[in-house]
């Protein structure tokens, strides 16, 4: 019997998706429900029974061996618990004991999003044979993970390389976090379209407010917009530099929506890097879009529970 397969669960806040992957990073069986956020915890809990009772619908589910699961955080890997910002029936939700016991006692590995994004770009994307990385998520917020020594680190509760909430202006704005400044407050989608509307941007007929409509407008010229990429552009360098002078990363991997729009972020990224990832040992240090793309989630949580590839220090379930 083939026992390569594993369950990877990717949970955020709109979605939960579920797939058996297999040994090569291809998703062989998929499963999907909306996320119920708003409803109590037991209810959100449901949707996920529910996708992984799809999953053991399938044929090859008996080839599973592991379970992995990238979740919107906090997370805390080292009691098995979520608490997401954007699922407020999960405060300190025991999900890995209810994920090993909705799956017949399979063992369980939980990481935070942004840790399960780096682990795909580095199993199948643009970190792959790079053994220092920083991957980034710039899209509702800002997330991320870094790959030190050949290995993903998701530090001791699976929230390591958050450079979301990393300060790059000391006396900027209060962020939900509690902190001032983050990298998240000036280049999150949220933020570049803030900026640009308070500084006198429009959107058009269609009143599309969103990130996207401002890149839209930036790669038509408008200097508003233009300006507000540049800006979230220089919060990330500044984070993606201290990253690289703190551990000596060679690569900053980003995706997600923002990352999308493409040279209007890119462009301004690579010329403020210049000026702020200065010294001799950081300087050839490249940025590059995320290859994996909407399966990122999925990939990383397979990644996770995959001996070849697995995370050390994310805490697992044994049967
Ligand atoms: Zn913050």
């Amino acid at each position: 019997m083939r026992t390569d397969l594993v369950v990877a669960l990717d949970i955020g806040g709109t979605k939960i998706a579920g797939a058996l992957v297999d040994a090569g990073g291809r998703i062989v069986v998929r499963a999907q429900r909306a996320t119920p956020a708003r409803e109590d915890g037991e209810t959100v809990m449901g949707a996920v029974a529910a996708v992984v009772a799809e999953l053991a619908g399938s044929p090859l589910w008996a080839s599973a061996s592991a379970v992995g699961i990238g979740s919107a955080g906090p997370v805390d890997a080292s009691t098995g618990t979520v608490s997401p910002v954007n699922v407020p029936g999960w405060r300190d939700f025991p999900l890995v004991e209810r994920v090993h016991r909705a799956t017949g006692g399979l063992p369980v590995t939980l990481v935070g999003d942004g840790v399960a994004m780096t682990a795909a770009e580095h199993w199948q994307g643009a970190a792959r044979g790079h053994d220092n990385a920083l991957c980034l998520v710039v899209s509702t917020g800002v997330g991320g993970g870094l790959v030190l020594d050949g290995r993903v680190h998701p530090g001791p509760t699976g929230n390591a390389g958050h450079i979301g909430h990393m300060s790059v202006d000391l006396d900027g704005e209060s962020c939900a976090c509690g902190g001032r400044g983050c990298v998240e407050q000036i280049a999150s989608g949220p933020n570049i379209a803030r900026r640009a509307l308070g500084n006198g941007w429009r959107p058009g007929p269609d009143g599309d407010a969103s990130a996207a409509a401002v890149a839209a407008a930036a790669r038509a010229g408008d200097p508003v917009a233009v300006a507000s990429f540049a800006r979230a552009a220089q919060a990330l360098a500044a984070g993606i530099a201290a990253t690289a002078t703190l551990v000596e990363i060679d690569i900053a991997v980003i995706g997600g929506g923002v990352a999308g729009a493409g040279p209007v972020l890119f462009d301004p990224l690579r010329r403020s890097l210049r000026s702020y990832a200065t010294l001799s040992f950081v300087q050839n240090l490249t940025v590059v879009p995320a290859l994996t793309g909407t399966d990122a989630g999925l990939l990383g949580a397979a990644a996770a529970a995959t001996p070849r590839t697995g995370i050390p220090g994310a805490v697992s379930t044994s049967p």
